[in-house]
């Protein structure tokens, strides 16, 4: 089996109740570029890169379509199956761009997926769920608000609840978490997010006047070296998110004692052969992870999905997918990869499970053949 042809399709996912708020940021439209890679024995392999906006991390939409430009020749007439040679040879033709790899590189996936006749998180080492725990992330408001969203969505079946904070008086976010603390269960794990909206010195305070409560901060700071300088002076655990852009950053994270734990992004390491590395790194050195990724439609979601299926329990955070958020991304013709109950079924199917109804989409925007 050989890539015969890579087609790129565009995408415009609207928010959907018209913004999604971070500390640093908003956004109420996504920019989403899809890759099929189309193969000479007319199997076709699908996959996805949707920037959370300019300035989440460093990702740019027109920016993935223009790498995709620069390294999709180069992986003609390879064999999709060989994932690491076509690793080596993206790699070869553009340094770093990462995201836009990720698409490259969860479409041979999906590819192996359909030539074996098996899913995805099969061929990652076996599913040990067949459907994924999630968690909700609650936007910031007034502190009733974000308790009243948290216990909503902690009924519904959540089994981790991620109040989004920063970008406000540091005493608001301490009374809207202190708040939801104590509207939720304390079974449901309990996470506040910044996004890097905070100073080293607002994750101290924070950290005191909240010393009582069992909770994790992700990724206060906007540096790794800024979390380094905290990590013994806070009271709580700490996990990376938008700092982890690689393996030895991981690595460095957790024998450095900088942080406990991962909210991983599956586009932001690069697709699925290095999140492999990743997942299987993590559970040697004994710290969680989520597996996540920042938005994007079904194919993502499938992405996701099917990783976090084959992390073991005590390393697993669960898998975050932007469907509540927005309105569909575009149409397929399977089942849509929903949450029921807090948890996320796996798709049915080979490969990634997904089929695009590909008649319903405008033509590419490009093709290299
Ligand atoms: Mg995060």
């Amino acid at each position: 089996m050989k890539i015969a042809e890579v087609r790129v399709y565009r995408h415009s996912i609207t928010v959907a109740d018209g913004r999604y708020q971070m500390s640093l940021s908003e956004v109420d439209a996504l920019d989403c570029t899809v890759v099929e890679v189309v193969t000479d024995t007319g199997l076709v392999g699908y996959g996805e890169t949707t920037p959370l906006g300019p300035t989440y991390q460093e990702q740019h939409a027109a920016g993935a379509r223009a790498a995709i430009a620069t390294m999709a020749p180069a992986l003609i007439g390879l064999d999709p199956r060989r994932t690491n040679l076509v690793y080596e040879r993206m790699d070869h033709a553009l340094n770093g761009h990462r995201y836009a790899k990720s698409a490259l590189d969860v479409a041979c996936w999906d590819l192996i997926g359909k030539s074996y006749g098996e899913r995805v998180c099969d061929l990652l080492g076996g599913a040990e769920r067949s459907s994924v725990p999630s968690y909700f992330g609650v936007m910031p408001g007034t502190t009733a608000e974000t308790a009243d969203a948290a216990q909503r969505r902690e009924q519904e079946g959540y089994p981790r609840i991620q109040v989004k904070a920063g970008g406000r008086a540091l005493a608001d976010d301490i009374e809207a978490v202190r708040a939801v603390a104590e509207a939720l269960s304390p079974t449901t794990k309990l996470l506040v997010d910044p996004n890097r909206g905070w100073t080293t010195r607002d994750t101290m305070e924070f950290s005191v006047a909240c010393r009582d409560i069992a909770l994790t901060i992700e990724q206060p700071c906007r540096t790794f070296d800024e979390h380094r300088r905290i990590a013994d002076k806070i009271h709580h655990p700490l996990f990376l998110d938008e700092s982890t852009v690689d393996i030895p950053t991981i690595v460095r994270a957790v024998t450095g004692g900088v942080a406990q734990g991962f909210g991983m992004k599956l586009s932001r390491v690069g697709g699925l052969t290095p999140l492999r590395v990743v997942r299987d790194l993590c559970v040697e050195l004994g710290v969680p992870l989520t597996i996540d990724d920042t938005w994007g439609g079904d194919i993502t979601a499938a992405a996701t999905v099917h990783m976090g299926a084959t992390v073991p329990d005590a390393f697993y955070e669960g898998t975050w997918i932007s469907e509540p958020y927005q309105k569909p991304a575009y149409s397929c013709l399977t089942s849509p990869i929903r949450h029921v109950g807090g948890h996320i079924p796996l798709p049915e199917g080979v490969g990634l499970g997904v089929e695009p109804d590909l008649p319903t989409w405008a033509d590419p925007v490009a093709t290299y053949r």
